[in-house]
């Protein structure tokens, strides 16, 4: 694997389908010297299954602060470490962040060994654009950050992707609804890659009011499509495009701002920078 230095590997680990578990994934957790799991119960289950008898150890939210420096200081020495989550991909919403960054910072090697994660399984699945999307994780639960996440992702072109608890869904959709993003074609996943996988459509009305009373059983990731851009104005476009034209840009320059900044088409920001 990486002979005498050391590595620390990211593993995704199955989030329900066991036969997700990559056989990189396998090699790579027979082979370190300590896996670092959120709950060492929980990943002792994939191991077993799997006959593999790599020793366990914790690491998870309430211990990466500690664990941290003396984790870096054995990779400095030449342990290969494996890093998983319950299930899916660490970091994304699980402990890991702070591990990678100091890992990095202390020039040792991190190599991910990519798979299973909920964010891309109910992306691809949500038949909603994909091309281009935020994922905003948990958002807040409460206070003025909950209203702010709210209003970012309504505000949101493009698409979005949240992990929601299930009790929490209805009132989620519905705050997302009182937004502004009511009208909005959304998807709610629900338990991928197992027996009750399926993906409920509609605007965020619609599924707002369906899981009002009544939540979804299992986990679920909420998809939502982006909002319409606002239609062009064409005079301040203009404005903008003489104002940049006075501060010394190229007509070249001032195409390229009017498209990326102002979301103008090429033809209408050719026309205004060259009038
Ligand atoms: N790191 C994980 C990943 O890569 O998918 C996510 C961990 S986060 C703590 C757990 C959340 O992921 C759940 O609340 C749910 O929103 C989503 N999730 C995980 N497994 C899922 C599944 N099988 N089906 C739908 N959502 C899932």
């Amino acid at each position: 694997m990486v002979g005498a230095n050391g590595a620390l590997f990211i593993v995704s680990t199955p989030i329900g389908n066991l036969g997700d578990l990559s056989a990189r994934a396998q090699e790579t957790l027979r082979a370190v010297d300590a896996i670092l799991a959120e709950d060492t119960r929980h990943t002792r289950a994939l191991l077993t299954h799997f006959d593999i008898h790599t020793p366990l150890e914790s690491y998870h939210e309430h211990n990466e602060a500690s664990a941290t420096p003396s984790l870096v200081s054995r990779l400095q020495l030449g342990a290969r470490l494996a890093l998983v989550s319950d299930a899916g991909t660490p970091l994304l919403s699980d402990p890991g962040a702070r591990l990678v960054h100091a890992v990095v910072a202390a020039g040792i090697a991190v190599v991910p060994i990519p798979g299973p994660s909920a964010l891309l399984a109910a992306l691809v699945g949500a038949a909603l654009p994909a091309d281009r999307f935020t994922f905003f994780g948990f958002v807040p639960r409460k206070g003025p950050e909950r209203r702010a996440a709210l209003a970012d992702i309504a505000a949101l072109r493009h698409t979005a992707v949240l992990y929601e608890a299930p009790n929490r869904v209805g009132e989620t959709l519905a705050d997302l609804a009182a937004a502004g993003a009511g009208e909005r074609a959304a998807v709610v996943a629900r338990e991928l890659t197992k027996q009750f996988e399926e993906f409920r459509r509609g605007t965020v009305h619609e599924l707002a009011a369906a899981f009002a009373e009544t939540p979804p059983r299992g986990e679920v990731v909420i998809v939502l499509q982006g909002g319409d851009a606002p239609p062009l104005d064409e005079e301040a476009l203009r404005t903008r495009a003489s104002a940049l034209r006075s501060e010394g840009l190229s007509a070249r320059d001032v195409v390229r701002v009017l498209m990326e900044e102002e979301g103008a088409p090429r033809n209408l920001a050719y026309r205004l920078a060259h009038d």
